[in-house]
């Protein structure tokens, strides 16, 4: 009995000295004996760990300057007020009020047919003259059926490849079925394309009809050429040259470019960046290869490890803020993104870091043959062989693909919230889900979070812009300037 009564700290140890609530918060050691506290608002504090226990036990008195901080973080409510609870429950409904809106971004997989022999290349391409690899107008009008179903009052079509180009009577087709068949809704259209076969005649469609580019551009030419090899060699100047007329003829803001980062990557984030400053554009987004379709088959000779990756993006970020200080303006995009989830109050629309994860909900894609998926890199996965992420075919009713598919099972299985590891992560507000990454790398939705590379990557980039907030005024100035 004396035994048992040791293991016991005594009832004084429990007794508060404050009437406060806690709120719920998580916490995590950061470094040295600095610990971050964060609440489900977004909001954060540091504290070493001996405030934290008194946090915790409820020993904070009401005057220590602790207290206000707490309050102010909607992470203790005063006992006899429901306030706090209900600004908590505020905040939480505007961080996920995406989810009435349901599924803005359409994406038409116009073909598999490309010119390019990309080495991570995420889709199965085929030679350029398989037509069969081509969708039809039948196909994409029942696509455009199901679209015009989803409640979102914006719709952003998306076409993409292959190479969405070679099938451009396609994307003709769609653009002028989807304004004929407008019920009303914000309509965006974007090809994402590597720009080698636009026509002069592809840009008056586009300038009559407002669509706007995205290219591929993984860094300076004697790189991007090894990356992304095509007949004649000349990727890089194809995707120049691309570039430069659509601004002539569009603007400059009608076309932006995302890299990937290979092995061959991994030495050069200045000479990206430069590259991406030379061509005009405002912002890069230092991208990790994702593990689906050539990726994979080639993973030895282009894949590398996150802890590569995580050197590589935190030299990247440090020359853009060099740049900044010089008085370049340039941002990083998933910097930003992350800066945007921990500094501001709204929701990110960002659909790959998300909880619930963005598949199906966030955007969906119909491929070429009218199957269709959950997400791109589900429908990359598919290419592979693995179908996990079909959520059914443009000839199902479009309850039956959101309601009655593995659709529901996917997003609640993953969100974060629940998910082992990441329902005590202080880091969880800032983060999300990636379901197909999970089932491609570790066999389930959930994945292992210890051993995630998904995790792995974000709790490091998540930890090093937070460090980067707290302890550099002069970066926490420009990096708040992004937003
Ligand atoms: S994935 Fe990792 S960093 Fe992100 S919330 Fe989960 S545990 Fe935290």
């Amino acid at each position: 009995m004396n035994g048992l009564n040791r293991s016991f700290k005594s009832p004084e140890f429990y007794r508060r000295a404050e009437s406060y609530k806690l709120l719920p918060l998580r916490f995590m050691r950061f470094d040295g004996n600095r610990y971050f506290v964060s609440g489900m608002g977004g909001e954060y504090l540091f504290m070493e760990r001996s405030k934290l226990e008194q946090v915790v036990q409820g020993k904070v008195s009401t005057t220590d300057p602790l207290y206000a901080d707490l309050l102010a973080s909607h992470l203790i409510a005063d006992e006899d007020s429901d306030i706090y609870r209900e600004l908590v429950a505020a905040k939480y409904r505007t961080r996920q009020s995406r989810l009435p809106d349901w599924t803005a971004l359409h994406m038409f997989v116009t073909t598999l047919r490309c010119d390019h022999s990309c080495q991570y290349c995420q889709v199965s391409r085929v030679s350029e003259d398989r037509s069969s690899f081509d969708m039809t107008p039948e196909i994409a009008s029942k696509a455009i059926g199901l679209m015009f179903k989803s409640p979102s009052p914006c719709i952003k079509v998306e076409f993409q490849g292959g190479e969405s180009l070679l099938n451009f009577d396609l994307i003709r087709y769609v653009v002028s079925e989807v304004k004929t068949r407008n019920d009303g809704r914000k309509l965006e259209f974007v090809i994402t394309t590597n720009l080698a076969n636009l026509t002069d005649e592809m840009l008056d469609f586009a300038e009559e009809h407002r669509i706007s580019f995205s290219t591929s551009l993984d860094g300076p030419e004697t790189l991007h050429n090894k990356n992304r090899p095509r007949p004649g060699k000349n990727s890089h100047g194809k995707t120049e040259e691309g570039i430069r007329r659509i601004r002539t003829r569009l603007g400059s803001q009608a076309v932006s470019a995302l890299m990937t980062t290979t092995v061959s990557s991994l030495e050069q984030p200045k000479q990206i960046v430069d590259e991406y400053v030379r061509l005009g554009f405002d912002s890069v987004f230092l991208r990790y290869i994702s593990p689906y379709g050539f990726a994979v088959k080639s993973a030895s000779k282009i894949g590398y490890e996150t802890e590569k990756f995580i050197q590589f993006f935190k030299e990247g970020l440090a020359y853009i803020l060099e740049l900044n200080k010089q008085g370049i303006f340039f941002r990083e995009t998933y910097t930003q993104i992350i800066l945007q989830k921990i500094l501001m109050p709204g929701a990110s629309g960002y659909i790959d870091l998300q909880s619930p994860a963005g598949i199906g909900i966030g955007g969906i894609v119909y491929n070429y043959n009218g199957e269709v998926y959950a997400s791109d890199e589900g429908r990359m996965l598919a290419e592979m062989g693995d179908k996990t992420f079909k959520l059914g075919t443009v000839d199902d009713r479009y309850e039956k693909l959101f309601l009655n598919s593995p659709l529901l099972a996917m997003i609640h299985e993953s969100m974060v919230e629940g998910v082992p590891g990441c329902s005590d992560c202080a880091f969880q507000t800032y983060c999300g889900t990636d379901p197909v990454f999970h089932h491609r790398t570790q066999g389930d939705f959930i994945g292992h979070r210890p051993s995630s590379a998904f995790c792995h990557r974000n709790m490091e980039v998540i930890r090093h812009i937070i460090t980067l907030l707290e302890d550099d005024k002069e970066v926490s100035t420009i990096l708040k300037s992004w937003l």
